[in-house]
């Protein structure tokens, strides 16, 4: 994970320096732009149901205010690192920037294994952490939500720490909380639903007829599966969708009803009728119109880069492809539609939630949609214009469009003091 936590953050260094050069910005700005703003390292004494007391290792990091104030999830996760979470902090100033979010970046988490803990000694943990960044975050400050191994649950318990240490029900000072304690309708599908309406939108402009359109789905969870079920309701034929243990594919489309039917009733996506098996290596691979790396980063490498056949590639997972396979996508002309804009849906609606949570006013599930689509459109169409009119890849574009409202925002603010 030292590894993985290294390239993404050599990544994200990459495409911002790629950026700041295009946009002539002068260093003194990068230098501002460039590291965290804030990072704190908290220890969280956590008393387990045996009565021992251990003591995990938690961080919260804000990379950029600027904007308005921070928004990123909290992973646990046994290796977690702090600069994991600075490299993770970092694309989340410019996902929030590139689909105009009123937000900065932020992320957190704790070295923890939480498969080997129980739900008491989860709360116990959470319970202790929110109260430990409790100086650092706020609706008004940095608004956490769910990443890798957290869920309503665990932001509901952040959120009552949080209300209790004030006094009063603070409802906005996270997102992702459950429906009936000021969640939002649509935060669940939010993250799919945006790499849906990214693929149609990239079709659309590439002269792709969705109908029939062949699609891979790599990783069937919350984004994969989603995207999948959503694209195959537009007319998409999902010809091979997979998970960590199995991979399914049937060439005239799967059925999704029946697939999602399968895997609630045995619990896998091997053995559905009429699919044959299809390994990781095989499905990224496949001769189709869009794939979509939905699981982990790193799954797109120099090494398989030549071999990739799709027309597009939605990156619904966090930096999927490596900056070297990058290259190889683009010279073979693969139109990339970039983590910080494909898979920004999940944060949009999060924002509704904040604003309706501000406003004590909740919309139904048809308004965070039809707004949903007219943030991720209008975005899409800035980044694709910036990449037609300057004559870069969707991801430098993207890099482009956010760094420069980052920097406008920096200047006009000025330095204090
Ligand atoms: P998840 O845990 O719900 O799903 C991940 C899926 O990937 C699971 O089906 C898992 O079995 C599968 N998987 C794991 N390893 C695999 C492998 N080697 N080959 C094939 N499949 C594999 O997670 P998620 O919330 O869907 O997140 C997936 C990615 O999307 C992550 O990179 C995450 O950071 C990113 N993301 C998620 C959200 C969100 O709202 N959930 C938002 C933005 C980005």
């Amino acid at each position: 994970m030292e590894e993985v936590a290294s390239s993404l953050s050599a990544a994200t260094d990459q495409y911002f320096e790629r950026a700041a050069t295009l946009l002539e910005l002068e260093a003194s700005l990068r230098a501002v732009l460039r590291p965290p703003k804030r990072a704190l390292i908290v220890s969280v004494p956590t008393k387990m149901d045996d009565g021992s007391v251990r003591v995990f290792e938690g961080y919260r990091v804000q990379h950029n205010i600027a904007r308005g104030p921070a928004k990123g999830g909290i992973r646990y996760h046994p290796n977690v690192t702090l600069d994991e979470v600075k490299a993770l902090a970092a694309l989340m100033t410019w996902k929030c920037a590139v689909v105009n979010l009123p937000f900065g970046g932020s992320k957190g988490g704790i070295a923890c294994e939480p498969k080997e803990m129980s739900s008491a000694e989860l709360e116990r943990m959470t319970r202790r952490y929110a109260s430990e960044i409790a100086q650092v975050i706020g609706p008004e400050r940095d608004i956490p939500a769910p990443d890798v191994s957290t869920g309503p649950r665990e932001m509901a318990w952040i959120m009552d720490t949080y209300s209790m240490t004030l006094g009063h029900s603070a409802l906005g000072v996270v997102t992702g909380k459950p429906l009936n304690l000021g969640g939002s309708h649509g935060r669940g599908e939010a993250t799919g639903r945006g790499v849906m309406l990214c693929v149609r939108r990239a079709c659309e402009l590439l002269g792709i007829a969705p109908s029939g359109a062949r699609v891979a789905v790599q990783g069937f969870g919350n984004v994969g599966a989603i995207a999948a079920k959503l694209l195959a309701r537009e007319g998409f034929q999902v010809v091979a969708v997979n998970d960590s243990t199995h991979g399914v594919r049937h060439d005239a489309g799967l059925d999704m009803d029946a697939l999602f039917a399968h895997r609630e009733r045995t619990g896998a996506l091997a053995g559905f009728p009429g699919a044959a098996p299809i390994t990781n290596a095989e499905l990224l691979e496949l001769d189709v119109e869009v794939l979509v790396p939905a699981a982990l980063e790193n799954q797109i490498t120099k090494d398989n880069a030549g071999r990739i056949h799709a027309r597009i590639v939605a990156e619904g997972a966090n930096a999927p492809t490596t900056p070297a396979a990058d290259e190889i996508l683009a010279r073979h002309g693969i139109f990339v539609i970039p983590d910080i804009l494909c898979n920004a849906g999940g944060v949009t609606v999060s924002y509704f939630e904040w604003v309706q949570d501000l406003q004590s006013f909740f919309w139904d599930e048809a308004t965070v949609n039809q707004h949903l689509e007219r943030l991720l459109i209008r975005s899409f169409d800035e980044v694709y214009r910036t990449s037609v009119e300057r004559k870069l890849s969707m991801r430098t574009a993207a890099y482009v469009v956010a760094v420069a409202r980052v920097a406008e925002a920096t200047r006009l603010r000025g330095l204090w003091p």
